[in-house]
This record gives C-alpha cells, sequence and structure tokens, in this order.
C-alpha cells in the first residue's frame, strides 16, 4: 500500500520566502518514489500577504492543507496543531525558510523505510549562525543535560521525521507549555540521525530575536528539571550551617576577648548577600508557580481560524 507522508511547515510573516519554498520542495518530494505526500502549512497569525499566498498554492496543488491559526501562538503551538491536523503514517517537520535542506528528506524517508521510528536531522556545520548563537546554544544544551534526566541532542532542531507512533504519543502529553525539543526527546523511540548543514535563510529574517530565544531556554529548563528550585534548599542549608558556625566563632571570641563592637562592614555585606539570594530564590520559585497557573487554566495550545484543503 502507499504510504502516506506530511510536511508539517509553520509560516510566520514568510511572504518572501513561500514560493521559493513551494519550487523548491515539490520537485524534491516527487523524486521520492511510493509516497503520498501532504504538506500542512501552518499560518500562525502572519500579518503579511503569507496566508493569501498559502492559499493560492493550496489551490493550483491539492496535496497543500492550510491552517489558519487566529493570532501568532508561536512556533511550538504551529507545530502542534500541524501534528494534530496530521494523518498520514509519518510527518516531517522543516522550516518554511529553507534552512534545512529539502534533500535530506530523501535520506529520512530511507532510514524510515528501514526501521527508524525517529530520524533527526543534524547541523553538522552551523556557520550561518553567529558565534554567539552557536556559544549560547552549546551551553543551553550542556547545562540542560546535566540537571535534566531527558538528553536532548545537540545541534538538533525540528527538522525530523517521525513515524505515527510518535506523533500519537506526543498528542498524549498534556501540557500546554510546549518546549518541543523536550518533549521529543521524552518520548524516546527508535532514533537515527542523518547530518546536514544548515543553509542561510532563502528570504526574510529571523523571527527569533535575543531575548525570545532566552526565555526558550528558560521554558527548556524549567519544563524538564526541578533542579533550579531544589538548588536553593542546598545553598540555604550550607548557608545556614556557615552562619552556626560563624555564630559559634562569634559567641566564643566574645567570651575570650570580650566585645569590640567592630564588623559593621561584614554585617552590610552579609545581609544584602543573603537578601538578593532570598530574592533570586523567591523569583525562581515564581518562575515554576506561573508554569503551574498557566497548566491549570487548560486553555488550548492554540486557535484554529479555518481549515483549507
Ligand atoms: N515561526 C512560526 N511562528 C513564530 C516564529 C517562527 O511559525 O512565532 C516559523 C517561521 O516562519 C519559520 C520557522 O518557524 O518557518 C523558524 O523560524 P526562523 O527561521 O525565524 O528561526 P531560526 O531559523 O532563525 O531559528
Ligand atoms: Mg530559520
Amino acid at each position: 500500500m502507499l504510504k502516506t507522508v506530511s510536511l508539517i511547515v509553520p509560516f510566520y510573516n514568510e511572504q518572501s520566502a513561500i514560493t521559493i519554498f513551494a519550487d523548491k520542495i515539490i520537485p524534491v518530494l516527487e523524486k521520492i518514489p511510493e509516497i503520498g505526500w501532504k504538506i500542512v502549512c501552518i499560518d500562525d497569525g502572519s500579518s503579511d500577504a503569507t496566508l493569501a499566498q498559502l492559499l493560492d498554492l493550496s489551490q493550483r496543488d491539492p496535496r497543500f492543507r492550510i491552517l489558519e491559526l487566529s493570532r501568532n501562538f508561536g512556533k511550538e503551538a504551529a507545530l502542534t496543531a500541524g501534528l494534530d491536523a496530521a494523518d498520514s503514517d509519518a510527518v516531517v517537520i522543516i522550516d518554511a525558510d529553507l534552512q534545512d535542506p529539502p534533500e535530506v528528506i530523501f535520506q529520512m524517508v530511507k532510514a524510515w523505510r528501514e526501521g527508524a521510528e525517529v530520524v533527526l536531522g543534524r547541523r553538522v556545520d552551523r556557520s550561518t549562525d553567529s558565534t554567539l548563537k552557536r556559544k549560547t546554544a552549546a551551553w543551553f544544551y550542556e547545562l540542560h543535560s546535566k540537571i535534566s534526566h531527558i538528553q536532548i541532542p545537540e545541534n538538533v532542531g525540528d527538522f525530523r521525521l517521525m513515524d505515527r507512533c510518535v506523533v500519537d504519543a506526543l498528542k498524549r502529553l498534556p501540557e500546554r507549555q510546549r518546549f518541543m525539543k523536550g518533549l521529543f526527546a521524552w518520548v524516546g523511540f527508535r532514533t537515527v540521525t542523518v547530518d546536514y548543514a544548515r543553509l542561510p535563510r532563502s528570504a526574510g529574517t529571523t523571527k527569533f530575536s535575543g531575548f525570545s530565544l532566552w526565555n526558550f531556554a528558560l521554558e527548556g529548563f524549567t519544563s524538564f528539571s526541578t533542579i533550579p528550585i531544589r538548588l536553593w534548599t542546598y545553598l540555604g542549608t550550607m548557608g545556614a550551617l556557615c552562619a552556626l558556625v560563624y555564630g559559634l566563632f562569634i559567641i566564643i571570641r566574645t567570651i575570650l576577648w570580650g566585645n569590640p563592637v567592630p564588623g559593621y562592614a561584614s554585617l552590610f555585606a552579609a545581609i544584602t548577600l543573603f537578601s538578593s539570594v532570598q530574592i533570586i530564590s523567591i523569583g525562581m520559585l515564581g518562575e515554576y508557580i506561573g508554569r503551574i497557573y498557566m497548566e491549570t487554566k487548560q486553555r488550548p495550545i492554540y486557535v484554529l481560524r479555518k481549515t483549507y484543503n
């Protein structure tokens, strides 16, 4: 029987990239034998001509299926919408800007046919990303693997193929705050990696600023580890022990040599240090409580305005 594979592509203000995307992806897909392709495009609340262009595509080519979100929900939500809508035997997630070369899909499908359930695209050459972006990404992976139980593979983005069974497993994860890289790693399954070089953007500009990447990293840590809040218990205990020892030292010193009333500076330093440590730890607690709060609302991850095709 003919196997079906859905491409899942999130679009946010990508009007300049759409034509290039369609022109390049279609010939690649058609070269892969015995697969029925569907292309699920998610318009993530774009404010430019993205939706109009996508609709135009879908009218000319029935393989394009368009999901229109009611506003910008972010890439993770857009991907979730795509995964929910896909009904094929496997899905391939790919960016609209063709930074992930479509030719790699060949190898992905091949590995899938050979029995892999997840085929990851790993970027071996990230020279198109800035040094700062690469460095901070490396730190993120290192720290994340240290403080959480799951291992997020390094240099692996969302570009991947997933079998039906993986998609079904992902759909069973109910969290609203979706750190996809972590969720992908959490579900596991038989995984194979293919390497590729990340290309420059085909057109347009990146949608992720430095600050949104920082928030993204924070999301990654707090979604998969409670060490950041547990840390304070240990720090607090250590601080208390030090304070106890110092207290004993002061008592003994006062008994032996009397009280010469020094120590304004050390007192001031200790107070400011420990009060700021307390504020940081309260902030850390707040990060988690905020997430609990968002989860308890049980709001949907995205809202669809309309589906086409
Ligand atoms: N994207 C999205 N919603 C957003 C931000 C981005 O759907 O809120 C899409 C975007 O259109 C692109 C993909 O996510 O297809 C990756 O975005 P981008 O290329 O800007 O990220 P980068 O490659 O710079 O990390
Ligand atoms: Mg990109």
